[in-house]
């Protein structure tokens, strides 16, 4: 029998809130300005993992073009070959369940991306993927500690010894 190769995990990326942030004080109050220290983060994830990238952000309604000059400008040229592809839009979908029903769709309609995969996002995510989120806070954008968390769960049920999301001790020592 021949096996089938892995599919590589995906990373569920939102921007506004994780890649750009309030408190960045060199903010232009741009959306297209990345806060480097968020890029840095993104780019470790990136780097230990083979994950690929599906936009979930509010970006693929009016800037997807806007992404891969955005990537480049903000020292993420290099990793643009690595989005895939966005999230639907459902418009009827319940604005505090959204976010979560269209990845909750794009992985229905994938579903050999089901076991490995991680949703960076500053907002609320519905209890079913909780597991698999790592909320970033708008004011700091995503940080070390928050790509630590996306790669243990990228890295899948085998590898963890702390269930997601869950802080291990080793963070405090
Ligand atoms: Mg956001």
């Amino acid at each position: 029998m021949k096996l089938m190769p892995t599919p590589p995990p995906i990373l569920f990326l939102d921007i506004d809130g994780v890649l750009n942030c309030q408190g960045n004080r060199t903010h232009s109050g741009s959306r297209e300005e990345f806060t480097p220290a968020a890029v840095l983060a993104l780019r470790s994830i990136l780097d230990k993992s083979d994950c690929r990238i599906v936009i979930s952000s509010s970006w693929r309604e009016d800037l997807m073009d806007r992404i891969d000059p955005v990537f480049k400008n903000n020292g993420l040229g290099d990793y643009v070959s690595r989005i895939i592809d966005r999230t639907p839009q459902i418009a009827d979908a319940p604005e505090y369940t959204r976010r979560g029903d269209e990845i909750g769709k794009w992985l229905d309609d994938h579903p050999e991306f089901r076991k490995r995969f991680v949703i960076l996002d500053d907002d609320w995510i519905p209890l079913d993927l909780a597991p698999f989120h790592v909320r970033t806070n708008l004011e700091v954008g995503l940080t070390n500690t928050h790509a630590q968390m996306a790669l243990t769960i990228l890295a899948g049920p085998r590898a963890k010894k702390t269930r997601p999301g869950k802080r291990s001790t080793r963070l405090f020592g």
